[in-house]
């Protein structure tokens, strides 16, 4: 990325991937496209797809949204097949490039195999070190490419026991599809951190992140892909294994708070639903007289919905989002700074004026964009602004797909009750009020699955896995393949 550019939102958590399979589809691609730009929201600078007609794959990849990266589905005609499986992603500063846009994909002693992945694998840099020492050569920076070698590596008896055999080797967060000339894999880790889910229309199967990509096909939700399960589609159907030592799953609950969309169930449970539930705990934790609710459009919406019905306080549609802007913008001069924040939201001035306002927010990372729509609400008449966030304050950042800037540039890294009195000086909040951590888990807990566990270490510093054991676990017990 150009020096004088900067995301749109880069004020927001990132998700880096979204992820899209189907086996059984004359027309895989086609079919494969319409399943990524429903799952555009996780991932946006690059896409990708590899189509298999059971001997030869086709590919492309291109930065870009969909749309552009497909050239509006001029590019997907030539892609002949019946199986495939895309990839939207989202990168970090200085990995965008499109030798990083995914699938990827090999030619080995077994075939053809391709890639696609959402998460964050967190000792990849000392496989990386020793796979270069023993020769192997990488194209791009990425996890995925790690994986895809070690699966060529592997010295297992079947294509599902390589790449077995493979994940067994690395630690973090994965959701991974794998295409060979005959069979769509879905993988997710054992913790489970990020969402993959089933779906089925008549003898064709669907696998993707979220389930609003079924639904554009109006195929049939069946189940997520459980933590730590290994699902093999073929000419005969579904199969299922369980190859990796389980445990104790940590669900990423940032997902239900801010990044599946809220027509998704992730986790086996709407993301509306409990979005919903996080607005009603936050009305009831932070009650305040106020005339008007209204979100940061869109992802607080829903959150917004449930502070007003819990709290009776009318909802309204007091900030305009402007769909249309690209994804980087170049800088303005120090004294246009707003400017960014103006052009994707407007106020209703005639919603806001002489109005005490709620104003719902989903999360805050660095504050900057949050204080600049108060002041711009309050210069549209409101006569206060009381700012309620439907999750905890992020504290520390995410090792396991999410990029969530460095601690340093997290506003509510110290955690101190007088800390979170200077974030609400610094947004010009006449309040401020964050779910509590308490309230967020109860409800996530009441709409999920008995054994559902959550990860929540951005919010409480706990890490599901710590890198730098796994970084040393691996030095000590791993023999390599190979
Ligand atoms: S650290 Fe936060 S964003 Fe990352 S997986 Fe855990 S809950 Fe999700």
């Amino acid at each position: 990325m150009d020096d004088q550019t900067t995301r749109w939102d880069d004020d927001e958590p990132h998700e880096e991937c979204g992820i899209f399979g189907v086996y059984g589809h004359p027309r895989a691609a086609e079919v494969t496209f319409l399943g990524l730009y429903a799952l555009q929201h996780r991932g946006q600078e690059s896409s990708g797809m590899v189509v298999s007609d059971g001997e030869v794959f086709r590919t492309h990849r291109a930065m870009g949204l969909v749309a552009e990266a497909y050239e509006n589905g001029d590019r997907i005609h030539s892609l002949n097949g019946h199986i495939a499986i895309g990839h939207n992603r989202y990168s970090t500063t200085g990995s965008s490039n499109a030798a990083n846009a995914q699938p990827f994909k090999i030619n080995y002693k077994r075939g053809l195999l391709a890639a696609a992945h959402n998460g964050n694998l967190i000792n990849t840099g000392t496989l990386r070190e020793f796979m270069e020492e023993t020769g192997a050569i990488f194209h791009s920076t990425s996890d995925t490419e790690i994986v895809i070698h070690l699966v060529a590596r592997s010295e297992g008896e079947s294509v599902p026991e390589m790449i077995a055999d493979a994940l067994r080797r690395v630690e973090g967060a994965y959701s991974f599809l794998f295409l060979t000339e005959k069979q769509l894999i879905a993988v997710r880790d054992p913790r489970g951190f990020r969402p993959l889910a089933v779906g089925k229309s008549g003898n064709t199967y669907f696998v993707a992140s979220e389930t609003c990509a079924f639904d554009i096909m109006d195929a049939e939700y069946l189940r997520d892909v459980a933590p730590g399960e290994m699902l093999v589609i073929d000419e005969n159907g579904l199969h299922s294994f369980y190859p990796f030592e389980p445990a104790r799953p940590s669900f990423c609950i940032f997902e239900h708070i801010y990044f599946a969309r809220p027509d998704s169930k992730v986790f086996g449970e709407n993301a509306d639903k409990l979005r919903r539930r996080f607005g009603r705990r936050l009305a009831i934790e932070y009650p305040i007289e106020a005339d008007i609710v209204i979100a940061v459009p869109d992802s607080a919406n829903t959150a917004a919905l449930g502070y007003s019905e819990q709290s009776g306080i009318p909802f309204e549609i007091g900030l305009i989002r402007n769909h249309y802007v690209g994804r980087t913008f170049i800088d303005p001069s120090q004294t246009m700074r707003e400017f960014k924040v103006k052009v994707k939201y407007n106020p209703v001035r005639g919603v806001l004026k002489d109005q005490r306002v709620v104003l719902v927010e989903d999360s805050i990372v660095r504050g900057t964009t949050l204080k600049q729509l108060v002041r711009l609400i309050r210069n549209a008449g409101a006569r206060a602004v009381h700012v309620r966030v439907s999750s905890p304050p992020v504290r520390h950042p995410c090792y396991y797909g999410i990029d969530m800037q460095t601690r340093r540039e997290l506003i509510a890294a110290r955690s101190d009750d007088d800390h979170i009195a200077e974030i609400r000086d610094f947004i010009g909040a006449d309040t401020l009020g964050y779910l509590s951590t308490d309230g967020m888990l109860r409800i996530a807990h009441d709409y999920s699955a008995p054994d559902a566990g959550f990860c929540t270490a951005c919010f409480s510093g706990e890490y599901p896995v710590q890198p730098s054991e796994q970084v040393n676990k691996l030095l000590l017990e791993t023999k390599f393949i190979g």
